[in-house]
């Protein structure tokens, strides 16, 4: 069966990985031995899925199953294409109870992908299918759809997700062997599953994300109208949205026809039932494709030209940034879409507005960066739940502190900038990058906290939590991965340089309003008139909220930075520490540059992934 999307689709049934989980997410490390890597030839020539269909073309069995998961679309969606390919397809999409249990799921996660479910559905209706949301573990819900009406492929994209969904996959590739039920895989990101060397990813990235668009399949006797991609001569892919068009070869054969439906439909599941917490962010974004997409026009077409210099302050970035993650995240976006119409939007800009193109080569970084991070954890699944260079262990562990804990999560620091981070991100569910990286840098070195709990935390208040992301950058952010620069935010002087005004410390933090200028950034150390002028007493006890108190921190901002920085520093120097840092280096740093080395060139040195990042302008 020749596999072509993009040259990597993959089999599931097949013994797939090289990655080790434990049952559930703890600080324990993992007692399981590692399977055993399988080969991956990355460099062999992508075949044009226009002139190479992915799969074979239906063979009249049976009927072909679409699970959908973090791929909430129906556009350039691999599985669903090959499903088409082969005959009537059922969509599917599972609430696994198990899975909205886990420490880093939360409300507006699920609220996001229940937004992101109706458009899809609506969207399946017009096409004259249905998409069938079931509530029950993945392999229960396979066992009675199959057992009703068998089916004989399964068709997913892969995923690279937390200790369970991994777990599960096991699962759902055991079943598939003893049903006989074909499980095909397909990548969505430019993320390679069984990554053997790091040294050709960069390529594989680029080959990913310059593959041809795939547009979703039509019914029978549709004019086919939709999003497609075309591939110039250079090779270079530009997205032309909109556009008619007729895609000969492949369309031919993918018309797309719906198995009947063998069950009635089912009620959703509310979050409380689903034992999520009430909160959710009130002001947080929107699911479904077309708020992605408009989203993502705002960005290219205007937004784009705030993104450099603007995307460090939180007071310009919520604007300035793209505010595509969670559209990304659960993929009402493809990533290959949003590259091909950012390199469409920079070829007209480029000579036009060079203050926009520039803002949009950073863009396309950090695009680059969202896979390379998200391969960390896919080749490295521990990384969620132990520290990255063992060398680590240990360090901050044993000194949980919850009181510290409590004061960081509850915005109760007592450190203006901090407390204002956290309401923030209390009613929007999004903050950008740099002060995400001093929340868990204030986490990590004057707090002291192990970056485990904290980053369950977070994961629940961050929106677009994408696991590879998320904890491969709190490892980083907290020093556990040995390979980066140790970067240290000062809250004062981010708050110095980000907020000069102090618009942002008041706008949050309404206790500081009618605190003096001169005091807001450090108010502990009001004197006792100041605090009766302005009426706000700092004190330990300070009531929650309370509009006339503030918290004192709860230790000396400076002196536990530099215990905490000596500790870290100290434990680096060993020579034990010093010499397991090669081998993370190589197979976790990355190869600076956007596309990389080509195959057959000579290979660059591998850097440590902290100093190309940095060069790409993240902090
Ligand atoms: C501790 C910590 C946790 C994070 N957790 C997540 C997470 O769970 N999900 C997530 O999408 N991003 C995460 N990030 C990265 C980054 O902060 C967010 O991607 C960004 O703030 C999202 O806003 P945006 O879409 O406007 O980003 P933009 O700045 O416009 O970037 C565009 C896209 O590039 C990717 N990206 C941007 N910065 C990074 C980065 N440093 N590393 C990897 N990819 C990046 C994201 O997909 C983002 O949507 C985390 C950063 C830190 C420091």
């Amino acid at each position: 069966m020749p596999t072509a999307f993009a040259g990597a689709a993959r089999v599931g049934t097949a013994t797939r990985c090289c990655r080790q989980i434990p049952s559930q997410i703890s600080l324990q490390p993992p007692s399981r031995k590692g399977w055993k890597l399988q080969k991956l030839q990355l460099t062999r020539p992508l075949k044009n899925p226009l002139t190479h269909p992915a799969v074979e073309p239906a063979d009249g069995m049976g009927y072909s199953l679409v699970w959908f998961k973090r791929d909430l679309r129906l556009h350039d969606h691999a599985a669903l294409h090959a499903g088409a390919t082969h005959g009537p397809v059922l969509c599917l999409y599972v609430i696994e109870p198990s899975l909205w249990a886990q420490p880093d799921a939360a409300r507006q996660h699920y609220e996001f992908v229940l937004e992101s479910l109706r458009e899809l559905a609506r969207a399946l209706k017009t096409l004259g299918g249905r998409l069938h949301v079931r509530t029950g573990e993945v392999t229960d819900v396979l066992a009675q759809l199959h057992a009703l009406a068998p089916f004989e492929r399964l068709f997913a994209h892969e995923e690279t997700g937390n200790a369970l969904t991994f777990e599960r996959d096991k699962a759902v590739a055991r079943w598939c062997r003893a049903q006989s039920v074909s499980w095909q895989e397909f990548p969505q990101f430019g993320v390679v599953r069984r990554l053997t060397s790091r040294n050709h990813w960069q390529s594989h990235w680029a080959s990913h994300t310059q593959a041809p668009q795939l547009p979703c399949p039509q019914p029978e006797n549709s004019a086919f109208k939709s999003f497609v991609s075309r591939t110039d001569a250079a090779g270079s892919a530009v997205a032309r949205q909109g556009e008619a068009t007729t895609t000969p070869m492949i369309w031919e054969r993918n018309k797309l026809q719906f198995q009947p439906s063998p069950w009635p439909a089912q009620a959703v599941p509310s979050a409380q039932e689903l034992g999520l917490a009430a909160f959710e962010p009130p002001d947080r974004q929107r699911g479904g494709r077309s708020a992605g997409l408009a989203v993502l026009e705002s960005f290219l077409n205007d937004r784009c030209r705030h993104y450099r210099g603007g995307i460090s302050s939180p007071l310009s970035a919520p604007s300035a940034c793209s505010r595509l993650s969670p559209y990304l995240s659960f993929g009402a976006l493809s990533l290959r879409e949003v590259v091909q119409a950012t390199d469409a939007k920079l070829l007209q800009l480029k000579e036009r507005s060079a203050y926009a193109a520039k803002g949009l080569e950073a863009f396309l970084s950090r695009l680059h960066w969202h896979c390379h991070f998200i391969q960390k954890l896919e080749s490295e699944p521990e990384l969620a739940w132990r520290n990255l260079h063992r060398g680590y262990d240990g360090l901050r562990e044993p000194d949980w502190n919850p009181a510290h804990f409590e004061a960081l999560t509850h915005g109760r620091t007592g450190w203006p900038m901090v407390d204002a981070c956290v309401a923030m991100l209390r009613e929007t569910g999004w903050l950008n990058f740099r002060m995400r990286a001093m929340l868990v840098s204030v986490a990590a070195y004057p707090l002291w906290l192990h970056w485990q709990l904290v980053g369950q935390w977070l994961a629940r208040q961050f929106l677009d939590y994408e696991p590879g992301i998320h904890w491969s950058q709190m490892q980083m952010q907290s020093g556990t991965t040995g390979i980066n620069t140790t970067r240290v935010y000062n809250p004062i002087k981010q708050a110095q340089d980000h907020d000069p005004q102090g618009l942002f410390v008041r706008r949050w933090c309404p206790a500081l309003r009618r605190v003096p200028d001169s005091w807001l950034l450090e108010p502990w150390r009001m004197p006792e008139s100041v605090q009766a002028a302005c009426g706000v007493r700092v004190s330990f006890d300070a009531a929650a909220g309370a509009p006339d108190a503030w918290p004192l921190p709860q230790v000396d901002l400076e002196a536990a930075t530099r215990a905490a920085k000596d500790r870290l520093h100290s434990l680096r120097r060993t020579p034990e520490v010093r010499a397991a840092k090669a081998a993370i280096v190589e197979k976790h740093g990355s190869r600076k540059g956007r596309c990389g080395p080509t195959p057959g060139t000579r290979q660059r040195t591998p850097s440590a992934g902290g100093s190309a990042q940095l060069s790409l302008g993240f902090d």
